[in-house]
């Protein structure tokens, strides 16, 4: 078993179990290998496959916020086979195949404490920078030509739950659609708590952004990359041909979490 403390240090949880900041992590096992080949939901297998590792009560993913999810996931591969990643990807300039390795535990980490003081002052009490955690946070705009207030917070993983199975309600049926709905008003309402100081629904958010002016909603999108906390997982991978080729360390797919097999980038 390992311990790992979350990028949010818990402040993002107002109870339950990663309230105290720390996850414990089991190995995984054949049983956890199984679950990597039911379902075509990537996200729902990645859930699964966490909660599973994750040790203790009620510490279901689904109730992790995304960065923590994410570096969770990042951990889960550690434990099991270490920080060592071995992957194979085609350079775009030469067409070669390349082998690469990197260093799972050496990524790029900004925990939300450090974010929150980088914005809001160096030297906020420990009370201070957990109340700014918890948002919402406001963004002064303009929208049909008048000031509008937008305040944001991350998604819990199950507001994206939620958004998930209603964007597949949408495409199955294709009835009940309201003008507007869809991946990107879903993504952005998702992240939308208030509206001038009054709290809003989901619904309600995401027919906020259909009707927003765009620039109100870059506004938004603004705000929300200046507040980004949590492991970054951008990967440039430079070739002895010149080209580089820009990517990402591919958390969301079975073969990150197997070593049997060629991994691609
Ligand atoms: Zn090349």
């Amino acid at each position: 078993m390992a311990e790992f403390y979350l990028p949010s240090k818990g402040l993002l949880y107002e109870e339950g179990p990663f309230r105290e900041g720390v996850i414990r992590l089991r190995k995984m096992k054949g049983k956890d290998n199984q679950i990597l080949t039911e379902g075509k939901d990537p996200t729902k297998i990645m859930e699964d496959l966490l909660s599973g590792c994750l040790e203790g009560e009620h510490t279901k993913a689904s109730n992790l916020y995304e960065q923590d999810q994410t570096f969770a996931l990042l951990m889960l591969r550690v434990t099991t086979y270490g920080a060592t990643y071995p992957f194979q990807y085609v350079c775009e300039g030469c067409q070669q195949r390349q082998d690469r390795t990197i260093e799972l535990d050496q990524l790029n980490r900004v925990d939300l404490g450090d974010m929150i003081r980088s914005i809001y002052g160096a030297s906020l009490s420990e009370e201070d920078v957990a109340r700014k955690a918890r948002g919402p946070f406001v963004v002064q705009t303009q929208t049909d030509g008048k000031e509008v207030s937008v305040g944001w917070h991350w998604p819990t993983g199950k507001t994206l739950k939620k958004v998930q199975v209603r964007l597949r309600q949408l495409n199955n049926a294709k009835l009940g659609r309201r003008p507007g709905e869809g991946e990107y008003t879903f993504g952005i309402g998702s992240t939308i708590k208030e509206i001038d100081g009054q709290p809003v629904d989901f619904q309600a958010a995401v027919q906020w952004v259909a009707n927003a002016d765009a620039g109100a909603l870059d506004d938004l999108r603004a705000s929300q990359e200046r507040h980004a906390f949590g492991m970054n997982l951008d990967l440039v991978l430079e070739c002895d041909c010149g080209w580089s080729t820009e990517t990402f360390v591919p958390l969301m797919s079975r073969e990150f979490f197997r070593t049997y097999r060629n991994r691609a980038v």
